[in-house]
């Protein structure tokens, strides 16, 4: 059984599919985190990610896999283990950038659905239920408005000794909306047969115990 997660930045996705994969004794697959891997490539070799010819091209050099340890995924590029740099805010927006190359993206989606085949997943990111795992037995939409989405990046920041300007903030999050949902290739959009949950009022452990329901009705036939 295969349960697709997507929904914009912030909505909480990966914070909700880690515990309910741990709960539900699933894989959580972080595909962000793909795209995450492929920008640090980018930038690490002097790529300019405006240009599209140079990144397509260069694809051929990227080898991204993904291995497991005690149950939290970690990204290997080209045989460097290369996770504790995936959060950086340069990595995340050359990941925004590129991911609406679908070059890019092709690259990509083999290893995606060679682990959805291989084990029961909760894969999250943007086009999982529209596109990589349109079989997927359950799909949620998770969303929240871009406030809320801003607030709980700022208290994230906060929490981590860091300054977060909370006007700037919303302004990425929701440049990155735009550009997540208006490029042609796997916009971000929920697909018809999702289940939308919106986040912005509700605790973490409300989320996780509604899509607990979902998922064990999925289960039950
Ligand atoms: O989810 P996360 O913020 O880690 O994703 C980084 C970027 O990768 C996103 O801004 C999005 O543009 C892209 N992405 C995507 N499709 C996915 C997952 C992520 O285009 N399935």
């Amino acid at each position: 059984m295969n349960i697709a997660i997507d929904g914009p930045a912030g909505a909480g996705k990966s914070t909700i599919a880690k515990t309910l994969a741990k709960d539900l004794g699933f894989v959580y697959v972080d595909t962000g985190a793909m795209y995450r891997a492929m920008g640090i490539y980018f930038i690490d070799n002097g790529i300019s990610i405006n240009d599209k010819d140079a990144v397509t091209g260069s694809l051929k050099n990227i080898l991204v896999e993904i291995r497991y340890e005690d149950g939290a995924q970690k990204v290997i590029l080209n045989g460097t283990d290369v996770s504790a740099r995936l959060r950086d805010e340069a990595v995340g927006n050359a990941a925004s950038v590129t991911s609406a190359y679908p070059e890019v993206r092709t690259h990509l989606m083999d290893l995606q659905r060679g682990l959805a085949k291989k084990m029961d997943v909760i894969m999250d990111g943007r086009d999982i239920g529209t596109v990589v795992l349109p079989d997927a037995e359950l799909k949620i939409f998770l969303t929240a408005s871009s406030d809320e989405r801003a607030r709980r990046r700022c208290k994230e920041l906060e929490e981590k000794g860091e300054k977060a300007d909370f006007e700037k903030i919303k302004a990425d999050i929701e440049e990155r909306d735009y550009r997540d949902s208006h490029r042609e290739t796997a916009p971000l959009k929920q697909a018809e047969d999702a289940v939308l949950v919106d986040t912005s009022d509700l605790t973490i452990d409300e989320v996780v115990s509604r899509l607990k329901e979902l998922a064990g009705k999925k289960r039950n036939g």
